[in-house]
């Protein structure tokens, strides 16, 4: 027997009938919040990794994929975004990319579960990177949805990082036209909001409803995405704004603007990476074409395991 076939396994179940496995090297901390299961393994391929209700959410080796696509493009479209609300983003990486905007003056983080975050400071440091200590940053532990309620003309932009839409799980009201509605009114008349998606590779369905059902709302509504490894797959997120379509800022602009606002480095955007996301294939576009669902509190979009 080959040594490697005695690892242990992390599997995550994308659908019934497809899943990934990814060798553990080491359990760094395995347990249950108030919210959901938590564990945080260190990955022989991917380094420390978080993991949510089985799903992995991001890993070390290639996260700055996901949460550079997540933030910059709507960050870089607006005009002077100061005001972000991040609704989700336990591990802290997308606070982190939204503090390297030289612009922004105060970034709200909306977080469910107390217990991710804190687990987070203290175990996955190469995420965070000190992101919570910035004097911008205000830290609120509360349901995302229920936050935006009494929120109205606040924000330039939101951003939606959180868990997929699980049945039962805690998120998946933050998928549906209500919340999008609660979204609409938060935001100033130029805001934008932009969410993580789910997968176009495995659950193309869940990812043309959520865009459905964000256009049916917004003047704009931008699908993009890109391949991150971890994930074993493409990953989608979709832009939406009445005064902004993302997909519109040309190359040429998108590297002056990073030029000219922010601080820090990035692994992953820039002016092409930004254009290249925006190009759907034809494959993706023909099938979401056929998708007409908009996900509703009565009738919600879940992944398929
Ligand atoms: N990158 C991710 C992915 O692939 O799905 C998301 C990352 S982030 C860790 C997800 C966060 O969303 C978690 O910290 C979780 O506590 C938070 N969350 C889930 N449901 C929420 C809700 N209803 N309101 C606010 N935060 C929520």
């Amino acid at each position: 027997m080959v040594e490697y076939r005695e690892w242990k396994w992390f599997i995550e179940w994308q659908t019934p009938c497809e899943a990934h496995m990814h060798g553990i090297k080491k359990v760094i901390y395995s347990g249950k919040t108030k919210f959901q299961n938590v564990e945080i393994l260190e990955l022989y391929n991917y380094g420390k990794a978080l993991i949510l209700d089985g799903k992995l959410q991001s890993a070390v080796y290639d996260e700055a994929i996901y949460h550079e696509a997540l933030v910059h493009p709507a960050m870089i479209t607006h005009d002077n975004p100061e005001r972000v609300l991040v609704i989700g983003g336990g591990e802290g990486a997308t606070i982190r990319e939204v503090l390297k905007h030289e612009c922004v003056k105060s970034v709200t983080m909306v977080d469910l579960d107390r217990e991710v975050v804190e687990l987070s400071k203290k175990y996955l440091p190469e995420l965070h990177k000190g992101a919570f200590d910035d004097q911008r940053v205000e830290l609120v532990y509360a349901d995302g949805r229920k936050y935006l309620e009494d929120k109205e003309d606040e924000f330039d932009i939101i951003i939606v990082d959180v868990t997929d839409p699980l049945e039962g799980g805690p998120s998946y009201k933050l998928y549906t036209l209500e919340f999008y509605r609660l979204a609409e009114k938060a935001l100033k008349k130029d805001g934008i909001i932009v969410t993580q998606a789910t997968s176009p590779s495995y659950m193309v369905y869940a990812y043309a409803t959520i865009l459905r059902t964000m256009a049916s709302i917004f003047k704009y509504a931008t699908p993009y995405y890109t391949f991150v490894p971890a994930f074993v797959s493409l990953w989608g997120f979709v832009a939406a704004s009445h005064k902004y379509d993302v997909s519109k800022v040309d190359i040429g602009e998108v590297d002056s603007r990073i030029k000219k606002r922010i601080r820090g480095e990035l692994k992953f955007y820039d002016g092409i990476t930004h254009k290249k996301m925006m190009l759907i294939d034809k494959f993706t576009r023909s099938i979401m074409e056929k998708v007409d669902n908009i996900a509703t509190d009565e009738r919600p979009v879940f992944m398929p395991a």
